[in-house]
């Protein structure tokens, strides 16, 4: 279950649009047809990306598009133009050297605003940029070939496999493209391990096919396709990331209640509703701490999201959470409730930040202490850790049009009936089976 959501997060969509694509690539009819298109929708493609990705504050998106518009403008110039075989070289390492560059500081940082004062800052290095690769290129020729001309890996390459090595020395990529660019592959692949967000995946894979596309090392559809690819990955990674935002509770990854409603668009007549809530969770909060609470509530939702039985958890909001079990009958899914209930109550759940100060303002250190203290306590009290239980109330769908809305609320009276028979409790509406 790890491994897949692992696997899902890094490569949904960005990754397997990536393999796609490289497969279309060498379908030659393919390639033949899409030709005629790219000259002129690719550029009007990068200006629509520039818009969405603004109008939905994804900034990196922003500049990381601005940055392959850039080079692509650069390339279609320039190239057209009668240039010399070793200017051409010139353009296409020092091409590689800003994506490179500029990806690498994409991804240690976080999206902010366009218009503001990072916005601007960024705005005017992709312009300076633009400007030495644009107008000035034949003034910076010296000081870029130097620098281009830099041989950092020697060093390290004595110490690597001779066919490693053999390769490199070999290679018509200066070495100081292939360190800025090993790099930046390093932290784009670390932020998207660490942050798992699809703006991530989205920088990671684009990266990958634009520089597979500077490669190629000639103006012509293997280009414009791989730099169309690194365009369409990011269009649908702000895709996602906007779904995931309205879809995806943000605290404890489970689907949000908009994301319930959804499904309740597509319930047949047969299922079963569960309203589930963390019994005095107020007080919980009170006693540790809303940061105690928040890891609670997380670790709570994750065994909610391991149900079984065909059920689905949603978070409702705050700390009540709906179990939706599509086609299934009362028998088949209270069986599942209350091993999840027991579950819950035998669980210790320890805390990362249980016997550590928690994070609080600064400039109250005496209370600090004091709510350490009590946390410390408090574990040591019951042993391995803190312990909570839920309550659940469960209704099922009674006839052909029984709408689901109704059969939460009736769900959430079964549960208010649970917290009334002593919390920690499954109680069943309708044919008022009642569990412990
Ligand atoms: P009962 O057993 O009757 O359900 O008691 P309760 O205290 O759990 O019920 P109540 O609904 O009064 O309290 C819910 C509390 O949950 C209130 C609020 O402070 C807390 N809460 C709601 N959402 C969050 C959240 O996202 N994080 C944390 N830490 N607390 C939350
Ligand atoms: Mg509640
Ligand atoms: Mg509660």
């Amino acid at each position: 279950m790890r491994f897949r959501k692992l696997v899902w997060d890094l490569f949904f969509p960005s990754g397997f649009l990536f393999f796609a694509a490289l497969f279309l690539v060498r379908n030659a009819k393919f390639v033949a047809k899409i030709e005629p298109w790219l000259d002129t929708f690719l550029p009007m493609f990068f200006v629509l990306l520039l818009f969405l990705a603004w109008r939905f504050h994804r900034g990196r998106v922003v500049f990381a598009t601005a940055t392959l518009g850039l080079a692509y403008a650069t390339l279609s110039t320039l190239l057209g133009q009668a240039t010399p075989a070793a200017s051409t070289a010139l353009l296409f390492h020092s091409l590689g050297l800003v994506i490179a560059f500029n990806f690498l500081l994409l991804a240690a940082m976080q999206d902010r605003g366009v218009f503001g004062k990072w916005g601007i800052s960024f705005a005017g290095w992709i312009a300076l940029q633009s400007f030495v690769l644009f107008g000035a290129l034949s003034r910076f020729e010296k000081p870029l070939g130097a620098l281009l001309q830099m041989r950092p890996l020697d060093g390290i390459l004595k110490f690597a496999p001779a066919f490693v090595a053999n390769s490199i020395q070999a290679s018509a990529t200066p070495q100081m493209v292939m360190l800025v660019g090993s790099v930046s592959v390093a932290v784009l692949a670390l932020a998207l391990l660490v942050r798992r967000s699809h703006v991530e995946a989205g920088l990671f894979w684009a990266f990958l096919a634009s520089t597979l596309g500077l490669r190629e090392f000639a103006l012509g559809t293997s280009l414009q396709i791989h730099f169309a690819l690194a365009g369409i990955i990011l269009f649908f990674s702000v895709l996602e990331f906007s779904y995931a935002l309205a879809y995806r509770d943000e605290l404890t990854g489970l689907p949000a209640r908009r994301a319930l409603y959804e499904t309740f668009k597509n319930l047949g007549s047969r299922y079963v509703i569960a309203m589930v809530d963390v019994d005095h969770f107020k007080r919980f909060n009170d006693r540790h701490g809303h940061d105690v609470g928040d890891q609670v509530l997380k670790l709570v939702a994750s065994r909610l999201a391991q149900v079984g039985g065909g059920g689905q958890a949603f978070r409702y909001g705050g700390e009540e959470f709906t179990i939706v079990f599509p086609g299934r009958d009362l028998d088949d899914a209270v069986p599942h409730l209350e091993a999840l209930r027991e579950e819950i109550e035998e669980s210790r759940f320890t805390l990362r930040s249980a016997a550590r100060p928690q994070k609080k303002p600064k400039e109250k250190p005496k209370e600090k202490s004091k709510v350490t203290r009590r946390i410390e306590n408090d574990v040591r009290e019951r042993g391995r850790g803190l312990s909570v239980t839920v309550s659940i109330g469960v209704a099922m769908a009674d006839s052909r049009d029984a709408d689901p809305e109704q059969v939460l609320k009736t769900a959430d009276q079964a549960l208010y009936r649970a917290k009334g028979a002593g919390r920690n409790f499954v109680f069943v509406q309708k044919n008022t089976r009642k569990r412990r």
